[in-house]
């Protein structure tokens, strides 16, 4: 990183490099008559000040909405150069790995939803980082005294790292769906890292957050605390490191990541965090091998789906919890008359359903290569009835509620093992729709903000602390998300298509945890049932129950309804911030509402090809 006007002659090169491969890219998929080259507008989008960033656009020919102005620019510059949503949605990742270093990037994994327009199928790439295949099942307790450890210590560790999964997701994207190649998808974000982006309030408050533990990273201290300190708000960050990173991968394709001196790197760093002389993390060694990182490989699986109120709802399936947790949710839901209840009975309803809905992911929902996991009668509307029937209609169950039995004949429960969840502010979401109707539904993440806190140096990217997601201790009943070598830890993350008789409706997904599994079911629920428009469900003030006995809820919900839901015997506690969603609406004629955050995250940026004013 450096943060001098006049570039240096290795940032002049490289930016030369990148514009070839920009130019080079745009030569091969010629650009519809009168559209802006890619090169042209990744030229523009990186020399000028930050680009606009309404939160709400309207128009026709494609839409991109993510948390970032650079990243949604650069996948509008694909769509409007003839790319597809999947192209667009590789290459607005690839920038958000740039803009966003502290939220995804190549060290991470996600969860990739597509659909398909021409040929009408919802299809996912699982692309979550795993266990390394030497991982013992006791990896985070501490022998010496049989306690699991601390989870801030596990988080910045090489114990926590998974092998990552984005830059495999990446590429399956484009194989399977895609136009372009992966070259001509990072192309413009080599751009963008050597000319850098403006440093705003959020990249700044998120540094100064994790400052104590990128100062224990020699690597991380030289990249994100240039002079011992966070970059100040409206000077330039540059990442020369992971601009030469991606020119790399560019050039040599994804074994340039798995195999060879970057893999090794990363199993070095993990085996052997290098920590700053005189900082206290504990910094745990991690287990894996190049062996682990040149092995691994994406899942292709069927997407969820339930029907809800007509529409059909297409989620993730396990090794995440959200498209099932999400579909029991609605489902139960769907026993309700929500459109004509009080907004207070509404959102009684909705945290009885999620409780109940979060109180079956944690009893049964794992990784399914190592737990059979019942899926189908998760996202039955059977069993989601028989769950119905144990909530009051005007009362608040007392928390936590019992896992379901698994036959849905009737109202019964299990016992249900011990549940810690963690929630965060990480992870980043990106939604596209394309002219053709296809879209994209893809969040992808390092976990916590600043991931292990670890940065591959000289690599210029942060390694994910994806590990810490599995429950730390075994515990009985068996927890379906205890550590296993080579599994892949319980995710919430929740990207979701919605299509309306076959065609694209919504677009939608978060970060913020296993909040990420409330947020997307409020959001769908604020525009399906409450009549919000699309843009109101997005910057409404949000609550989370996940089967706890106070509900997170954000300070702008409690001032709303917090009188109104205390009578059904709701407790509350207050959650500064709840997700940060990217959301698409497809509306009559093919008008498209691309929706960002206002505020939250510092506010997202929603964009379309052509917008109508
Ligand atoms: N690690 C989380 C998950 O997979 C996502 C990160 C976050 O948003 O907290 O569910």
């Amino acid at each position: 990183m450096v943060t001098v006007t006049h570039r240096s002659a290795r940032a002049r090169a490289i930016i030369a490099l990148g514009a070839t491969i920009a130019v080079a890219s745009v030569a091969v998929a010629a650009p519809a008559s009168g559209a802006p080259s890619v090169a042209a507008s990744v030229v523009v989008a990186a020399g000028r000040p930050a680009p606009p960033a309404p939160s709400t656009s309207t128009g026709y020919g494609g839409a991109v909405s993510s948390v970032d102005a650079e990243a949604s620019a650069i996948g509008l510059a694909v769509l409007r150069t003839g790319g597809n949503a999947v192209d667009a949605a590789v290459a607005a990742a690839a920038a958000l790995g740039v803009t966003e270093p502290y939220s995804s990037g190549i060290g991470g994994g996600g969860y990739f939803v597509y659909f398909d327009a021409a040929t009408g199928e919802v299809t996912t790439i699982d692309g979550r980082e795993t266990a390394p295949a030497d991982m013992p099942t006791t990896a985070f307790v501490d022998l010496a005294t049989g306690q699991p450890y601390v989870f801030a210590n596990a988080v910045s560790s090489g114990l926590s790292v998974g092998v990552p999964g984005t830059l495999a997701t990446w590429q399956t994207a484009l194989d399977r769906y895609g136009t372009r190649s992966l070259r001509q998808t990072l192309a413009p974000s080599i751009v963008l890292a050597t000319r850098g982006f403006k440093v705003d309030a959020t990249f700044a408050q998120q540094t100064a957050d994790n400052q104590s533990r990128f100062a224990a990273f020699p690597a991380t201290a030289k990249l994100f605390l240039p002079k011992g300190a966070p970059p100040v708000v409206g000077t330039t960050f540059r990442n020369l490191d992971l601009a030469k990173t991606y020119l790399r991968i560019a050039l040599r394709g994804t074994d340039a990541f798995y195999q060879g001196a970057i893999a090794d790197e990363i199993a070095a760093l993990v085996q052997h965090p290098v920590t700053t002389p005189g900082a206290t993390l504990p910094a745990y060694s991690g287990y894996m091998t190049a062996d682990d990182i040149a092995g691994y490989r994406v899942l292709e699986q069927d997407a969820t789906h339930i029907d809800y109120r007509g529409l059909d709802i297409y989620g993730m399936a396990p090794s995440s919890s959200g498209g099932t947790t999400v579909g029991e949710s609605l489902n139960i839901l769907e026993n309700f008359d929500l459109s004509s209840a009080s907004a207070a009975q509404s959102l009684h309803l909705y945290f009885e359903a999620t409780a109940h809905a979060f109180a079956d992911r944690n009893a049964y929902v794992g990784d399914p290569a190592f737990v059979d996991v019942p899926t189908e009668t998760l996202l039955s509307q059977d069993f989601a009835d028989a769950r119905a029937c144990v909530i009051d209609p005007d009362a608040a169950s007392p928390k936590p509620v019992p896992p379901a039995s698994l036959d849905a004949a009737g109202c019964t429960s299990v016992p249900a093992a011990e549940h810690a969840d963690t929630e965060n502010l990480s992870t980043t979401h990106l939604s596209v729709v394309d002219r053709w109707g296809n879209a994209v539904a893809y969040t992808l993440t390092i976990e916590q903000t600043g991931g292990s806190g670890m940065t591959v140096p000289g690599r210029g990217f942060l390694l994910n602390n994806e590990l810490t997601d599995f429950s730390f201790t075994p515990t009985t009943p068996k927890d379906p998300n205890t550590v296993e070598p080579g599994k892949r830890p319980r995710s919430s993350m929740s990207p979701t298509i919605v299509l309306d008789d076959g065609d694209v409706r919504y677009v939608v997904g978060s970060p913020g945890g296993s909040m990420i599994i409330t947020t997307v079911t409020q959001v769908l629920m604020n525009r399906i049932d409450l009549g919000m428009a699309l843009p109101e469900a997005v910057a409404a003030p949000r609550a989370s129950q996940r089967n706890s006995a106070a509900v997170a809820a954000e300070q702008g919900f409690r001032t709303a309804y917090e009188a109104q839901l205390s009578p059904f015997g709701h407790q509350f506690a207050t959650s500064a911030e709840i997700g940060a969603v990217a959301a698409i609406e497809v509306g009559a004629g093919g008008l498209m509402t691309a929706v960002a955050e206002p505020v939250r995250r510092g506010g997202g940026t929603a964009l379309v090809v052509k917008p109508t004013k």
